[in-house]
């Protein structure tokens, strides 16, 4: 099956076109960050109005590169949730809009089943398995007993990952976002400082708040002494503490759960120190390629093309989700 997909959750627009699970004919991302870096962070009512304004000449981009039209699609697939209320409904209405022009089936997509079905696109993902799923919104460990079931079966009890990373990029004064530059200077840097290793308990759950303060703190006692702290040190103690949360944590539930493989998925599964750490686990872990890590519209392809085959279509009538529960989209 073709299945054609719209991304608008956040400040990025996508579509992409997916034929038979594997052969991505078009991933067209349409991205705002240069607007955005100049505010520090995302801007809710900028974004939908970029997204009103780009969402139809990305998507005759998608269908010209991939060279069909329209006709040649079986199913209409958009992010339904969660996300911004205003960028998601830019891309809702305009799958909507496709659904009933077309007479094709709507497929509402869950944003971090799409994050983890970017593992599908180039690779083959053996159940039962272990998602670690780390974005700028979620950090959670994902059960999947089997294909497009969820169980999750830890998460964060305050910051995301990619929060609080693109919150230490903003008290050390770097490009919004954070996350990827920190990642280039921690591998210039040194592990000189000392901050909390917060692994709690036994429990499969993450706290980044108080390491995040911590590097604050430290930054601005510096400050006030009239010093400024090595930035490339500071960004390689934070990156080597998170990391080594992150795979403690994805590994012994991986050991515990007696899974095949972990799959990374989320934007920050783009960082080298993450990929660097996970190379040493005992579990076998993929990692999506990195034209997949962050926001795009293959990945929601690649989700609902597996939705497609189990046959969960959605109603012509559905609202977008800015809060949403992954396990309710659960097969099986
Ligand atoms: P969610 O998917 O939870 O709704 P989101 O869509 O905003 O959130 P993603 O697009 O999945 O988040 O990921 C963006 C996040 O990934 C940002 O926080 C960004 O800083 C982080 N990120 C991207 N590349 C890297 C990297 N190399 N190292 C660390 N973080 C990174
Ligand atoms: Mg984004
Ligand atoms: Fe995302």
């Amino acid at each position: 099956a073709t299945i054609l997909a719209i991304e608008s959750s956040c400040d990025e627009m996508s579509v992409a076109i997916l034929k038979d699970e594997k052969e991505l004919l078009a991933n067209v991302v349409a991205s705002q960050i240069d607007i955005h870096k100049q505010y520090g962070g995302v801007v809710p009512e900028i974004a939908s109005r970029k997204h009103v304004e780009c969402v139809s000449t990305v998507l005759k981009e998608a269908l010209r590169t991939a060279n069909i039209t329209i006709d040649d699609v079986d199913a209409i697939a958009v992010t339904k949730g969660p996300g911004l209320v205003g960028s998601l409904h830019v891309g809702m209405q305009e799958a909507k809009t496709l659904a009933i022009a077309t007479n094709k089936p709507l497929i509402g997509v869950h944003h971090i089943a799409g994050h983890i079905y970017a593992n599908a696109i180039e690779n083959t993902i053996h159940y039962p398995c272990l998602a670690l799923v780390v974005s700028g919104g979620h950090t959670e460990l994902v059960y999947m007993k089997s294909e497009f079931n969820f169980e999750v079966v830890g998460t964060t009890y305050d910051d995301a990952i990619g929060e609080a990373y693109d919150k230490v990029g903003r008290v050390l004064h770097l490009p919004y976002p954070g996350g990827p530059e920190i990642d280039r200077m921690a591998h210039l840097g040194e592990h000189t400082y000392d901050l909390p290793v917060p692994l709690l308990d036994d429990s499969y759950n993450f706290s980044f708040s108080g390491l995040k303060s911590a590097v604050i703190n430290l930054n601005h006692k510096f400050e006030q002494r009239g010093e400024e702290v090595r930035k490339n040190d500071l960004a390689c103690t934070f990156q080597d503490v998170a990391v080594e949360v992150l795979s403690t944590k994805a590994i012994k539930a991986a050991v515990d759960l007696n899974v095949k493989e972990i799959i990374v998925a989320g934007g920050v599964s783009a960082n080298k120190g993450l990929r660097e750490k996970m190379a040493k686990s005992p579990v076998p872990v993929i990692f999506p390629p990195m034209k997949y890590c962050t926001d795009n519209a293959a990945m929601i392809a690649s989700a609902a093309s597996v939705m497609y085959r189990h046959e969960k279509f959605s109603e012509l009538d559905i609202s977008v989700k800015p809060h949403y529960d992954l396990e309710e989209e659960s097969v099986g």
